[in-house]
């Protein structure tokens, strides 16, 4: 292990060392097995549902079908992305762009207004998390028959539990593996290509990193993967303001916390001098980060609340009122006023609401045509054998409809304009580049350079028409 060099300066007078003594102190904590216990309770019923609902959405969305195709599929090799009725292409990841800033500005607006909620109750870590710990509990008991468990000797109940314990979580995470890449390739074939060696060389791969992401991942790292790994864990605080809900122990309610006879009432402990607190410690028992609430706020708190529904437990047996742990806010805690409605969190909410009207008008605008056009830059105009004028121009027709289309095609601006094309077929999802000549009548051109405008119109749907303006360039001396 990798050691820090120090150098000791304290005065001779305090501590056991002698001053300017060199001794080495290690770079890492020692990394402590967190023995999660189980609690029932009100927020644990809404984070269940929640982690459930999100899981069910995950397993079941790829095997759902929308006409003869995935309802969600992100068709890489085909460069095309369904989403049930729309299919978006690769010239419209600006959307996408626009859909990720969103979601940015929601992660804000929520952890302004609540604190790491998100981590809590809705964040795929921390749900593969709680599933794996279920599962833990079923087949290895509750946390201190866990704990003796991993003390005693291996022996043939151990080798079983254990075993069976490894076994379940590796067909959840072969089983996450499978659905992510049923996104990516549809899962009704894929799940009879894996097995029979029919599937791509990059399915298999992407199950197996799967596989062992999410096994290491939700088995093993646990809450490290909260506390070391995860960027949002180190950039929210600075989001947090003294008005932010957040899971606190009311350390003015709770101190001077002490275990105490369980005969004596709430006002007999206090008038004994007790706090709230009994010092049972259920609170750190059932914390995913094995932190303790009672120390103050910690980055490593992901407000899953589980310490909320322990102490409230607690406080229902004991015949006290509920909430020595809450969610609340600084202000809140300091006897102060706190102000849910602030001018930053109705900023985030503001920022929000337009991007997301934005984003949904621009979905329903879409015209499912990309149109482009360019005059050919290497020649000015030609002029005809039968003296016309002749520009020529590259067309750019992107179809990002899903099925194919013939299109219309004219120009305005000038009354004499002819085209040698009016019709362009483009296969569905297909870009096409196709190169025009447009003449014109030399008596018309009144001066070098004239407005036109091209004109594409689908002949199966009215409503898909684009323009694009361009130049028709002529000499008027003639
Ligand atoms: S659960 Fe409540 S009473 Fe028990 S130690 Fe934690 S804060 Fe104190
Ligand atoms: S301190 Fe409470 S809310 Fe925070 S992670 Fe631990 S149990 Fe969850």
């Amino acid at each position: 292990m990798e050691k820090i060099p120090s150098h000791d300066i304290t005065p001779p007078t305090v501590g056991h060392h002698t001053p300017g003594q060199n001794e080495t102190q290690e770079m890492y904590a020692k990394r402590r097995h967190i023995y999660v216990r189980e609690i029932k309770g009100l927020f644990q019923k809404v984070r269940r549902s929640a982690n459930w609902a999100l899981m069910m959405a995950f397993f079941l969305l790829p095997w759902l079908n929308w006409g003869d195709r995935p309802a969600v599929w992100f068709d890489l090799p085909g460069r095309e992305f369904h989403i049930f009725a729309a299919t978006f292409y690769p010239q419209e990841f600006v959307l996408l762009s626009w859909l990720l800033i969103i979601c940015a500005f929601g992660l804000f607006f929520i952890t302004v207004f609540a604190g790491r909620v998100w981590c809590g109750y809705t964040c795929p870590q921390s749900v593969w998390t709680f599933l794996f710990i279920w599962l833990e509990h079923r087949i290895e008991g509750s946390r201190l028959q866990r704990i003796k468990l991993d003390k005693q000797a291996m022996d043939a109940s151990k080798a079983w539990r254990k075993a069976a314990k490894h076994s379940a979580w590796l067909l959840i995470a072969l089983a996450t593996g499978v659905t992510f890449v049923g996104y990516f390739t549809p899962i009704r074939s894929l799940v009879v290509e894996l097995p029979t060696l029919e599937a791509h060389g990059w399915s298999y791969f992407w199950v197996g990193f799967f596989l062992v992401f999410t096994y290491l991942n939700a088995g093993w790292l646990r809450e490290q993967v909260c506390i070391y790994m995860c960027p949002y864990a180190r950039f929210q605080s600075v989001m947090f303001d003294r008005d932010t809900l957040i899971v606190s122990y009311d350390a003015t309610r709770g101190e001077p916390r002490g275990s105490r006879k369980k005969t004596l009432t709430h006002s007999q402990a206090q008038a004994a001098g007790y706090g709230d607190c009994i010092d049972c410690e259920l609170c750190v028992q059932v914390c995913p980060t094995g932190i303790d609430i009672r120390d103050g706020l910690q980055y490593e708190c992901i407000t899953c609340a589980a310490c909320i529904d322990a102490c409230d437990s607690v406080m229902d047996r004991m015949g006290y009122p509920r909430g020595l742990i809450r969610y609340t806010t600084e202000n809140a805690l300091e006897g102060k006023k706190s102000h849910v409605l602030r001018p930053r969190l109705l900023g985030y909410l503001a920022a929000l609401l337009v991007m997301i009207a934005t984003f949904a008008w621009a979905v329903n605008e879409r015209m499912p045509l990309g149109f482009e056009a360019e005059r050919e830059r290497t020649q000015l105009y030609q002029i005809t054998r039968e003296g016309q004028v002749s520009n020529v121009y590259n067309l750019t027709i992107r179809n990002l409809d899903n099925t194919a289309h013939t299109y219309q095609l004219s120009a305005t601006g000038l009354e004499t304009l002819t085209l040698d094309r009016t019709s362009i077929e483009v296969p569905a999802g297909e870009t096409r580049t196709q190169i025009v000549t447009v003449l014109a009548d030399p008596t018309e051109l009144q001066q070098p350079s004239q407005p036109i405008t091209f004109i594409l119109q689908s002949q199966q749907d009215d409503t898909i028409r684009s323009e694009r303006e361009t130049r028709f360039l002529g000499d008027v001396r003639r």
